[in-house]
């Protein structure tokens, strides 16, 4: 099979510091026949009620746009998608749904990062916070991000909240929470969008929660490195066999929101 990699961030990310051409470059050396660049669009960070990092900065989509299309002008065989990471926030849809709709996108991640007002990628969340609360809340947002009223294809990262807990055992097993994972799950089969397996920290989904969506009915699942200095592809191998496994048989991909399949050796 070809690598394919549906969630990667250039430099036009504010925590992101590779060109897309040097990207590009290691996806071809490293084997890949698909990239998709999904850099930041934070709507959330936004928020008044948001506490964006120090120096986070909006990505320039006119300029992202613009030098990724020149870079897939260059392309022949290989495929280099035009993506965007879109934070979720409850008051952001409209605004979403304006960008989302006039740009050729490939796809879209849904990922869910401001919980109450903090990036739950800093431990500042969870401060004073039992596992179960804190990991409850973000999981309930995750659970809202699902309803948005625009296009997404996939929804990014969950357990994104466990990168940086700092409780002695940080792991979000599915028994825990499974009063909030099991509807989360059945809803993005429902809609029919696609589960994101995201390598860049520990593997989120975790595995536990990856065998129930495949117990459940869950085939699409795409492969999601979330790459911001040029590690694109990471992990690729052993989260294949993981996968398989499982069950699983390929990844999904995306082309102008077309589904796309590359199946596993
Ligand atoms: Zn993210
Ligand atoms: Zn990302």
């Amino acid at each position: 099979m070809k690598k394919v990699d549906s969630h990667t961030h250039s430099e036009y990310s504010a925590d992101g510091s590779v060109k897309i051409s040097d990207m590009v470059s290691k996806a071809i050396e490293g084997g890949g026949k698909y990239l998709c660049i999904t850099d930041h669009l934070d709507l959330d960070a936004l928020q008044e009620y948001n506490n964006a990092p120090t120096g986070w900065t909006q990505l320039d989509l006119p300029a992202y746009e613009r030098d990724l299309f020149s870079e897939k002008d260059k392309l022949d065989e290989f495929y280099l998608g035009f993506g965007i990471e879109a934070g979720y926030d409850e008051n952001t849809s409209m605004e979403y749904k304006k960008i989302i709709d006039s740009k050729p996108f490939d796809a879209v991640i849904n990922s869910v990062h401001f919980v109450e007002g903090y990036d739950v990628y800093f431990p500042d969340f969870f401060s004073g916070r039992h596992k179960n609360d804190a990991y409850r809340a973000y999981l309930k947002k995750v659970q809202k991000s699902l309803d948005v009223p625009y296009h997404y294809d996939i929804v990014g990262h969950i357990g994104y909240c466990v990168r940086n807990a700092c409780y002695e055992d940080k792991i979000m097993h599915y028994e825990e929470f499974e009063d909030l994972l099991e509807p989360i799950l059945k809803k993005i089969i429902e809609l029919g969008k696609t589960l994101e397996v995201n390598t860049h920290h520990a593997l989120c989904p975790n595995e536990e929660i990856l065998k129930k969506y495949y117990a459940f009915g869950g085939r699409k699942i795409s492969f999601g490195s979330d790459a911001h200095r040029g590690d694109v592809y990471k992990d690729f191998d052993k989260t294949v066999e993981m996968l398989k496994a499982i069950g699983f048989s390929g990844f999904t991909y995306f082309k102008r929101h077309k589904e796309c399949f590359e199946k596993f050796d």
